[in-house]
């Protein structure tokens, strides 16, 4: 969703940083009502309980004890457990004091070279004499019945749960507490797993088996084992799997995230003050999709504080929310078991500062984008209900269609409906100039935003310069103008080309609007459905970015728009059902910003430059030595930040080689005769398909295999197997190099060719284009070979009829390959 500005020199001081109708504004119905007490919030009684986790004073000495769970073995040599003391006759958790070794096999290979990252080893192996544990499986029974039983002083081995508290609430910022609470309330048993072992050679490592889903889970859904490390030098995620009686030998097996619940619909009243402090009631309907369900956890910004929670029939409802700045995570304590089907109503109201901030002359910026309500996971469509009430003279844009629009008093009102099922809401307001536009032929409407007045960190930069100047100094920086306004025709006819061109490959929108806004950041934009904020930098031109240090030689500020709008169609009309899917989302934005150079721009230079530069992000090192192309592939996602490898990978590799990866495709199915048909017909095929759906890296290659073109079945078995392994599951990067002559021939010219593939491995088998320039600038594609492992392909290609001898041959020319520079 976000595409951010690489900024390498950014200037400090910027670093630091209209009505459709008249009708009376009204609220929304309301479909449940206000209770008449709350719940303080944390006060379950059984919650606290344990809150207050203490040890019991239970011990159990143990030797060359092995617990096996999933794909990690820990063995305990010898040592002693220390017990928590019983909740609800549960217990969940002990405190290890010992010699223990912890052995991490991962049963796959791309799990092997992520544990590479970190050990240099196919697997991990090392030993440990310091581990918490919290259990809701069977653990206590299990080494209960390998061990002696004995009583020791409970302060004994408590510092190893002191421990762990403290880095649960300061480090992991996760309400473990919260989770375990689920499976102690529970008539469903509870098969939760955590390992906290200090490891002598990866420092602090969490390894965890976690089948509840949601934003409780100790793992990354839609996987169930974990294993995090989360020393300051070595962090990251480096196992994330199912369980290994799940997955079996292919771990690829297109499994959509499980959740808790389905959120159907979404009834906000939102007030937001001068100072951006929020005030809201969310009123939410939701199914549960989860058997047993007890406490119910729903993602909400950590410094929005909840007041109360109550039923459909106003019944108060028992939460828990830790202070904002520790483990904060918002969960509901249900009074009874849920069953998958069973649907509620669940009223929120909450507050706070910090999740929208006051700019400063009408600039608002929106801190929390997808949490500023109780919201679940991007494949959950919900429709939306708003109402905003904001100071007058400011102008709301959210997503949806704006049903009205009145003041009343010194607030400005405006209720919203979504037009189609949401992955997500929000909202962009403040002292606006806007512009709007009706696509002729087109039953859409697209919208421009740009803020009146510059915040306080530009006005603040403005003074300065003036102050130095006023003193005698000569200031190498001419900011002049920096109002945004002027910009709000690019911004609006970008906006149209933008829709018009993606409806025409891709297929039409379900949503009939488009509002993009001016934001504060100066350095990302983001894209929600029907609504873009784009970086203030973007309502500059090249004169005052060249003054901020915002240098632009690879054309961030022409894609950013087209990027974000493409995103109505990846990510929201179609979304991701995991982080392992996530690159198409930002891959084909990216890639659909390439269109937008090439056939709006209508310019192969730029077009060619574009790809040569994702292809640079991929390939350059990083201040930590490692190349985004090699990390992994782009199914591990965001997953692949990690402190040895550097914040910058995920970033570098899901957008540039999902780019790549759809880039490549289009060049496949292109020719000279159909152009771009077959391509478009797949694209489209796929998005009304998915149209307000979750669609998976499978669910894509078995439309690229609906739709392939003789020439792409290069393994004769029909599918797309060659290619996604080599480049969606894999990381293959060829090389390639071309000799070439042309001989005079009788009836035109020979072409003698001998293209070499390499730094690949045996069964590597790739499509080459082979394009001839005939004159200058007119440049023909003559075909494909297709070429299997490192070798060295000769052949003599006939020319016939050709007058003039070609100026070159050329491989790739479109960057059709992504291989090596
Ligand atoms: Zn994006």
């Amino acid at each position: 969703m976000r595409r951010p500005f690489p900024r390498a020199l950014v200037f400090v001081i910027l670093a630091a940083l209209s009505c459709f109708s008249q009708q009376l504004s009204q609220r929304p119905p309301d479909p449940a009502p206000a209770p008449a007490t709350s719940i303080p919030p944390n006060s379950d009684p059984v919650y606290q309980q344990l809150r207050n986790d203490r040890l019991s004073g239970e011990t159990a000495t143990v030797h060359d004890l092995v617990l096996k769970r999933d794909a990690a073995t820990f063995t305990l040599r010898s040592g002693k457990f220390y017990f928590l003391a019983p909740v609800q006759g549960k217990v969940t958790g002990a405190v290890f004091v010992g010699d223990g070794t912890l052995l991490l096999a991962p049963p796959t290979q791309h799990e092997r070279q992520s544990i590479r990252r970190l050990t240099k080893q196919d697997r991990l192996e090392d030993t440990f004499s310091h581990m918490a544990v919290r259990f809701t499986d069977g653990t206590y029974e299990e080494i209960k019945s390998h061990a002696e039983i004995s009583t020791t002083d409970p302060r004994e081995g408590a510092a190893g749960l002191d421990e762990l508290n403290a880095a649960l609430r300061n480090k992991l910022h996760h309400n473990l507490h919260a989770r375990i609470l689920q499976d102690v309330l529970s008539e469903k048993p509870g098969g939760l797993f955590v390992a906290f072992p200090k490891s002598s050679k990866y420092g602090r490592l969490l390894y965890a088996i976690d089948p509840f889903p949601g934003p409780l889970s100790v793992a990354m859904n839609p996987e169930e084992v974990i294993l995090y490390a989360y020393d300051e030098d070595k962090w990251g995620v480096y196992y994330s799997a199912h369980r290994v009686q799940d997955h079996g030998a292919d771990a690829r097996a297109a499994r959509h995230a499980s959740s808790l619940v389905r959120i159907q619909e979404q009834n906000l009243d939102v007030s937001i003050d001068k100072n951006g402090r929020l005030q809201a009631t969310a009123v939410t309907s939701l199914t549960a999709q989860w058997d047993g369900l007890r406490v119910l956890p729903l993602d909400l910004f950590h410094t929005l504080r909840v007041q109360s929670v109550s039923d459909g029939a106003g019944q108060p409802l028992s939460f828990i929310q830790e202070d904002k700045d520790k483990d904060a995570d918002f969960a509901i304590v249900l009074p009874r078991n849920l069953a998958a089907g069973d649907k509620l109503v669940i009223r929120t109201v909450y507050g706070g500062p910090d999740a929208v901030k006051n700019e400063g002359q009408g600039n608002y910026y929106p801190v929390a984008r997808s949490t500023w309500y109780p919201n679940t996971a991007f494949e959950d469509y919900a429709t939306y209900t708003m109402r905003f009430s904001i100071p007058k003279g400011m102008q709301m844009a959210a997503t949806g269609a704006r049903l009205s629009d009145v003041t009343e008093g010194d607030r400005n009102i405006t209720t919203w409906k979504s037009e189609a099922p949401q992955t997500v809401a929000g909202f962009q307001f403040g002292r606006f100039k806007k512009k709007e536009k009706k696509l002729e032929g087109m039953d859409f409407q697209v919208e421009a935003y740009a803020n009146q007045d510059a915040p306080d960190v530009v006005k603040e930069l403005q003074g300065q310069l003036n102050m130095l100047e006023s003193q005698g100094y000569r200031v190498n920086a001419t900011l002049g103008n920096m109002s945004t306004t002027g910009m709000l025709d690019k911004a609006l006819s970008e906006a149209e080309l933008s829709v018009r061109l993606y409806s025409d490959y891709f297929g039409p929108l379900p949503y009939k609007h488009l509002a993009v806004t001016q934001q504060t950041a100066d350095n990302y934009g983001q894209a929600w459905p029907e609504l873009v904020w784009l970086p203030i930098t973007y309502f500059y031109d090249g004169t005052i970015r060249h003054q901020l240090g915002m240098d632009d030689p690879k054309g961030y500020f022409k894609v950013v728009e087209p990027h974000e709008v493409a995103h109505q169609w990846w990510g929201h009309t179609v979304t991701w059902p995991s982080y392992r899917d996530q690159w198409m989302s930002e891959g084909f934005a990216e890639f659909s910003a390439s269109l937008f150079i090439q056939v709006i721009q209508k310019n192969n230079g730029e077009f060619i430059k574009f790809w040569n530069d994702e292809r640079e992000l991929l390939t350059q090192r990083n201040k930590e030595g490692f190349r985004a192309i090699d990390i992994g592939p782009v199914t591990q996602g965001y997953r692949l930040t990690s402190g040895k490898t550097g914040l910058n990978v995920p970033r570098y590799l899901i957008y540039p080689k999902g780019a790549y990866i759809l880039h490549m495709i289009r060049m496949m199915m292109w020719t000279p005769k159909t152009g771009d048909a077959d391509f478009k017909s797949m694209m489209q095929d796929f998005v009304k398909t998915y149209t307000n759906r979750p669609a998976s890296t499978e669910n894509f290659k078995a439309m690229v295999e609906k739709h392939m073109t003789p020439g792409m079945d290069v393994s004769g078995n029909q599918t797309m197997d060659w290619y996604f392994d080599e480049y969606v599951y894999g990381t293959a990067l060829p090389s390639y190099k071309l000799d070439y002559s042309f001989d005079q021939a009788a009836s035109g010219y020979m072409l003698n060719l001998k293209i070499t593939q390499s730094g690949v491995d045996d069964k590597f088998t790739m499509l080459v284009p082979l394009y001839l320039e005939l004159s200058k600038d007119h440049v023909v594609r003559l075909g494909a070979a297709s070429i299997t492992g490192n070798r060295t392909v000769e052949q003599k290609v006939p020319l016939n009829g050709l007058k003039e001898k070609p100026q070159r041959a050329m491989l790739n020319y479109f960057n059709d390959v992504l291989c090596a520079p």
